[in-house]
């Protein structure tokens, strides 16, 4: 496992360079170096690409200590909303011009697809940075007329609610990073990061730009290091005024827990177990590749992953037998290869979780249609799976897998009141999707389904501008558009007595 990966090969010269750096933690404007370390894995050769400083209780007081200046004290706090902007806007244009290289350390760093980093995680973020950077100067308050006769003149002011600790996993380490970071920077906020101990490499690259682009020391920090070491920490911290979170339901949890302490203000991003609901009477050229989509895409390791599909009985036997060739015919493979569709799991651990999983719904009842291994001799791959008549009890439908494994029900036809209660049969809520041509049933069902996010006609559906979040156990908050802006400002009224 110390062999180096032959993969850091392929890296272009600009993303070898970054790794040659060996950036530590980045704290008040400055790179500290520890002893510490973690070890960083390429996870499709499961051979080492580098090492981060594995920060502990003590780095994060330190960090969090030059955030608090900085939002106290420092220019940041003095600046006018025009120039925060400015800033944000050209953090924008650093991530798109160095976009290949972002792309290609997260497709080392995650195993992701080096194609789908560059035109969705990258490019997606650096939309999201300019998209935040134009509410800067647009945080304005109101002014209230007052319902109790006092002579009060009431405004309110939207202000930066503090320090925010943002605590993001690995499965868009780069982009999850961003849709925290682009707001909090907008509304004036200061920042410790910690990224996924998996994928550390993104967020110190970002780091570096932050830096280049001229942020004053302190606003942005970042802290590599283990959930339970530093993102305990960093959750527990009295000092730190609001805790963000993306990752798994059950750390969310611990998250809540750890907040109590001072109440700091929470929002997470959580699991999900998203349905998609298949009608005879929808576009087949349309609907199999966007389930293909909506399951497959990044592995099958995202939230929004559909990963339960309700179809419709008549056209059961043919939508399976598509979905099936698609999921054969995509193209395995290591994310730095362009053509890959297909790339390995993050880790070992999470490609065992996943290929038990499967085990399970087969020692269940469920009947394989295609996939159901791991793929070669090196790096953590599973075959894209798709398991049919899957029931209600079965763990595989109920519980978050995390990985490229589709679990597939019918339901009576014309039954539209059976999938909706099937898909809606889940502890969290949030995306899902209905496939139909019949305009009348699309918005009816979209309407009863209980989910943050839901498509017609297609699965994932993100946008800068569009609120993200979910019901349920999916989650409190949402991000991106002015919601995003609300999770990041307190709102403060203000009264003055007139004298008449
Ligand atoms: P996954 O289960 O998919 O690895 P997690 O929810 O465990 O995702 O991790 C998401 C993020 O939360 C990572 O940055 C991880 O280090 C962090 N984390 C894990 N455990 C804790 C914890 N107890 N407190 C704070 N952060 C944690």
């Amino acid at each position: 496992m110390t062999d180096t990966s032959p993969n850091l090969a392929r890296l272009g010269d600009a993303a070898r360079d970054f790794i040659a750096r060996g950036r530590g933690l980045f704290i008040d404007g400055e790179w500290r170096q520890r002893d510490a370390q973690i070890e960083v894995f390429d996870p499709a050769t499961a051979k080492r690409v580098t090492s981060v400083p594995r920060g502990n209780a003590a780095d994060v007081d330190l960090a969090v200590a030059a955030a608090r200046r900085a939002f106290d004290e420092g220019p940041w706090a003095k600046m006018t909303p025009a120039d925060r902007g400015k800033l944000v806007w050209r953090l924008g244009d650093l991530v798109e011009r160095h976009a290949d290289e972002l792309a290609e350390l997260e497709a080392i760093d995650n195993g992701k697809p080096v194609t789908d980093a560059r035109w969705g995680d990258v490019a997606f973020s650096h939309e999201l940075l300019r998209y935040m950077a134009g509410w800067s100067t647009k945080l304005t308050g109101e002014t209230i007329p007052l319902s109790q006769p006092a002579p009060f003149h009431a405004y309110t002011l939207r202000e930066p609610v503090g320090v925010c600790a943002q605590i993001v996993p690995w499965n868009f380490s780069f982009m999850m990073a961003i849709w925290k970071v682009a707001p909090a920077l907008a509304t004036g906020c200061t920042i410790v990061l910690k990224p996924a101990e998996q994928t550390p490499l993104t967020a110190l690259r970002l780091a570096e730009l932050v830096e280049e682009a001229g942020f004053p020391n302190g606003v942005f920090n970042v802290v590599t290091g283990l959930g339970e070491e530093a993102g305990a920490a960093l959750a527990a911290h009295d000092d730190v005024d609001k805790v963000a979170f993306t990752g798994s339901t059950e750390v969310g949890k611990k998250i809540l827990e750890a907040a109590k302490g001072n109440l700091k203000k929470v929002s997470l991003e959580l699991g999900g177990k998203s349905p998609m609901i298949l009608f005879a009477d929808a576009d087949l050229d349309v609907a199999i590749p966007a389930i293909a989509s909506g399951i497959f895409y990044n592995m099958g390791q995202t939230c929004t992953a559909g990963s339960r599909l309700y179809v419709e009985d008549s056209i059961a036997d043919a939508v399976h037998e598509a979905l099936a060739e698609h999921a054969q015919g995509l193209r395995i493979g290591p994310g730095l290869d362009p053509a890959t569709q297909i790339g390995p799991l993050v880790s070992a651990e999470q490609q065992a979780k996943v290929l038990g999983y499967i085990q399970s719904g087969v020692g269940d009842g469920a009947r394989l249609l295609c996939g159901g291994r791991h793929h070669g001799d090196d790096g953590y791959f599973v075959e894209p799976t798709i398991l049919a008549d899957t029931a209600p009890h079965m763990a595989v439908v109920k519980e978050e897998i995390f990985g490229p494994v589709l679990v597939s029900a019918t339901f009576a036809d014309g039954d539209v009141a059976s999938a909706v209660r099937e898909a809606n049969d889940s502890i969290y809520g949030l995306a899902a999707s209905v496939f139909t041509q019949d305009i009348d049933k699309a918005h009816a069902v979209a309407k009863r389904i209980k989910a943050g996010t839901v498509g017609i006609n297609t699965h994932h559906v993100i946008d800068p501008a569009l609120p993200f979040g979910g019901f349920g156990q999916s989650g409190w908050g949402r991000e991106m558009g002015w919601s995003a802006i609300e999770l990041y400002t307190e709102l403060k009224s203000i009264g003055v007595a007139l004298k008449r």
